[in-house]
């Protein structure tokens, strides 16, 4: 039986196979691409009024100030 384990892949790119010096990632890249992603979302800057590029219309969300 010669089958892929899809466990042993890496967790951020799922397309090489995990090694394990970086486990579970295949590379040290993927380690920092996935430990950046990481912190990008955990390190969410709260929106200022930073309203120059942020000119979207996306501002649907009235009468709930998140703070
Ligand atoms: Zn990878």
């Amino acid at each position: 039986m010669s089958s892929t384990p899809d466990s042993r892949r890496c967790a951020y790119c799922r397309a090489a196979p995990m090694v394990a010096a970086h486990r579970p990632f295949c590379s040290p890249g993927c380690r920092a691409r996935d430990l950046n992603a990481w912190l990008s979302d955990r390190y969410v800057i709260p929106g200022g009024s930073d309203a120059d590029e942020l000119s979207a219309p996306s501002r649907l969300d009235n009468g709930d100030e998140a703070g």
